[in-house]
């Protein structure tokens, strides 16, 4: 595709740029993966792992769904080490208003083609006996999975490794320039496209980009095996979720393979602390405390379980919750797959897929115009 090194240099080696690698890989294009850190770090260690559809607009529902029909394309193949469980999702209504809500989601995925199945306040308790009683009911999403995201990535460079893409890790790209990008180190690597996959690093190489930090914690338990069936989410979540500026916390639990249980989860602006790399750094215990009160609201008998650990990171926002998909505004050479939010997990896949067809020059399985950078007009900039 060009005389330079490379014909791609992806940057970051989280599972989006994980998954763009190995889609451009299988292009048979020659691709460099430069990760400052580790593999599946950043947001991808820190995240839930839920494949997750969900139905905030109709372009969310669009890459989540195209996402997860790949996802389970891909799911025999997944190592074990990937986890990958076929627990489903409940969204739980705690009242006559959340299960209005249920049905409004009952509808629309039913009309999209996604099976769900609306459980009464009886079949909720069948459905997950851990539940307080009391609850109005829930939204049973069975084809809804989870997974552990670190080692997906892991698997996915594995695999453009095999395709003869080659690892810099360790290595920080400090500036794009004109011929591919300079690493920290003064070395530079030629490329004829530049890939930012940076997550919420991404206006650090990017700057003018409308991409926000948002903070998530998440603690998990010691194992429990069988305490629960599904991933367990409140309706509440989502009003939550759509919040762009105030603090919030809402329940959302998840079974791991190991039998132990991840709790969630928060969303959080302006927060001062800006690691958000380490195991634990900027864990806030008042928000752990608010995180697990709403838990055990939900779950009472959590209240008698051993916490391991808690931790945070950061997702990467857009202002308008979908994420960034293609070249850049200002510089064509260099394509953007970042601002995934609380779904990048989730939609790796379909992201790696854009991402090719358009280095390809050819249609999509899905309209990619939500996700174009170029819908984003250059005012709405804000830095992290
Ligand atoms: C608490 C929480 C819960 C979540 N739960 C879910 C969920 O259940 N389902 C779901 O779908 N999503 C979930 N998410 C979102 C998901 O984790 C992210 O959207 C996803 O991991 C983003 O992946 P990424 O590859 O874009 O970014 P990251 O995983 O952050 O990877 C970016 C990589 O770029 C590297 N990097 C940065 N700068 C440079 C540089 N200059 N040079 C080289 N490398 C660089 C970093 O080291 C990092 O490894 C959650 C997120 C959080 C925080």
């Amino acid at each position: 595709m060009s005389s330079k090194a490379f014909d791609v240099v992806v940057i970051g080696g989280g599972i989006v740029g994980a998954a763009c690698a190995l889609e451009c890989a299988a292009e048979k294009l020659s691709v460099a993966i430069v990760e400052a850190r580790m593999v599946g770090g950043g947001a991808t260690a820190a995240g839930m792992g839920h494949l997750v559809v969900m139905d905030d607009s109709e372009a969310q529902f669009a890459l989540t769904r195209y996402s997860q029909v790949l996802w389970n394309e891909l799911r025999e193949e997944l190592p074990q080490e990937v986890e990958h469980d076929a627990c489903g999702t409940i969204w739980v209504a705690a009242d006559d208003a959340e299960m209005q809500e249920v049905f409004r989601k009952q509808k629309f995925y039913s009309e999209r083609g996604v099976v769900v199945e609306v459980l009464d306040e009886q079949a909720l308790a069948e459905a997950e006996p851990s539940l307080r009683r009391g609850l109005a009911g829930g939204l049973r999403v069975p084809g809804d999975s989870v997974i552990y995201p670190p080692c997906a990535a892991q698997f996915f460079v594995d695999r453009a490794i095999a395709r003869g893409a080659k690892l810099f890790v360790g290595q920080a790209v400090e500036t794009l320039t004109r011929e591919g990008v300079r690493l920290r180190d003064g070395s530079l690597i030629s490329a004829g496209l530049v890939v930012n996959a940076t997550g919420s690093w991404a206006t650090e190489l990017t700057p003018r980009l409308s991409v926000k930090k948002r903070k998530g914690h998440l603690v998990i338990t010691d194992r429990y095996p069988g305490f629960l069936r599904h991933q367990l989410v409140e309706l509440g979540y989502l009003k939550s979720a759509h919040s762009l500026t105030s603090d919030s916390v809402a329940f959302n639990i998840q079974p791991r393979k190991t039998g132990q249980l991840l709790i969630g989860s928060s969303r959080q602006y302006e927060t001062t602390d800006a690691s958000g790399a380490g195991a634990s750094s900027g864990v806030e215990p008042s928000i752990v405390t608010r995180m697990l009160a709403r838990a055990v609201e939900y779950v009472p008998a959590l209240a008698k379980l051993s916490a391991l650990r808690a931790w945070t990171g950061f997702r990467a926002a857009t202002p308008d919750k979908l994420p960034l998909i293609g070249p850049d505004n200002e510089n064509d050479r260099c394509y953007l797959a970042t601002g995934h939010e609380g779904l990048g997990i989730t939609t790796s896949l379909g992201t790696a897929k854009l991402l090719v067809d358009q280095i390809m020059n050819r249609p999509a399985a899905i309209p990619i115009s939500p996700y174009l950078p170029s819908r984003m007009a250059p005012e709405t900039t804000a830095r992290a």
